[in-house]
């Protein structure tokens, strides 16, 4: 290929390729989702429409980049967990995160109106992102807790804060109410004004969703006798469950293992 006298340019770019053998985190949020949401009247505090535009997105995100083992999303963020092994653009982190980023700000827009086939996209949905770099398993399932753990508190407080809300208090007034409180008072609150147990809540609202790969059975033909053939297939799914203990985890123990 001929180098033109301006290629030097080329060595100003820095390396930026990540540690090998380190699991890679991307995090991707919506930048003024609160106004966004706003905007779009996103139920509050939970719009279940928006949650499943979100998981719609991640699961194509792993449909796409099969080095992607696993995702875990809440409210207008999403984390995409990359293979320890993975050479994808040669482990370079502005590639890893731009795509990411942009792979799933297009989905945003272009599922938009499966989920919301009578709203209009009033301004352009677009989002930041940053991406860490773990080295053991065991601290992406803990980077994973805390994210979940983030999810519940932040459920239980808006939950309150919402009830209180629609109950005629104003946004101030809630936000007072609820300085201080713990745990304990929230889930109290909960079910002796508003008769709600907190625990009945959407396990989608409680838990956040994750998206990974499930190995299922599947038919893929009928013999010459009639009989069905199966095969053990891999499937993209979405769900809801606890992610903090070891339940999960040991019954896919093939996501986060390591080589
Ligand atoms: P930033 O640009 O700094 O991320 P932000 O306004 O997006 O600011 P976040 O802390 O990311 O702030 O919070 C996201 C906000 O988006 C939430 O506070 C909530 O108001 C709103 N939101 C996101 N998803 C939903 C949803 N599914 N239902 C209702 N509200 C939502
Ligand atoms: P990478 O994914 O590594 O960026 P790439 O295939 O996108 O690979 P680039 O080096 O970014 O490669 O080059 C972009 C290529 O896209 C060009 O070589 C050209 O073939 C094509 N392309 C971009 N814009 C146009 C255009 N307006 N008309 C025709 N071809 C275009
Ligand atoms: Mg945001
Ligand atoms: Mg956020």
């Amino acid at each position: 290929m001929a180098n033109s006298k301006y290629e030097y340019v080329k060595k100003f770019e820095e390396d930026d390729r990540l540690p090998p053998s380190n699991w890679i985190v991307v995090r991707i949020d919506g930048c003024h989702f609160h106004r966004f949401s706003a905007e779009h009247e996103f139920e509050k505090p939970n719009d279940e429409k928006a949650l499943n535009l979100m998981n719609a997105c991640a699961l194509a995100m792993l449909e796409q980049f099969s080095d992607i083992v696993f995702a875990y999303g809440v409210s207008d963020e999403y984390s995409f967990i990359w293979k320890e092994t993975t050479v994808f653009y040669q482990r370079r982190a502005s590639k890893m995160l731009s795509l990411c980023v942009s792979y799933f700000t297009s989905m945003y827009v272009s599922k938009w109106k499966d989920f919301f086939p009578h709203k209009e996209l009033k301004g352009p949905p677009y989002f930041d992102g940053r991406v860490v770099c773990y080295p053991k398993s065991k601290i992406i399932r803990d980077y994973l807790a805390w994210r979940q753990v983030d999810c519940h508190i932040n459920n239980q407080y808006n939950t309150c804060f919402w009830m209180l809300v629609k109950s005629g208090k104003t946004e101030k007034e809630a936000q007072e109410f609820l300085k201080g409180t713990q745990a304990k008072d929230k889930n109290e609150l909960l079910f002796q004004q508003f008769g709600i147990n907190y625990d009945k809540l959407p396990q989608i609202f409680r838990k956040g969703s994750s998206v990974y790969r499930e190995k299922v059975e599947n038919i893929v033909k009928v013999d010459g006798n009639g009989n069905p053939v199966r095969r053990m297939q891999s499937e993209v799914v979405v769900d809801h469950m606890d992610i903090i203990g070891p339940k999960f985890w040991s019954e896919h123990p093939y996501i986060l293992k390591e080589e």
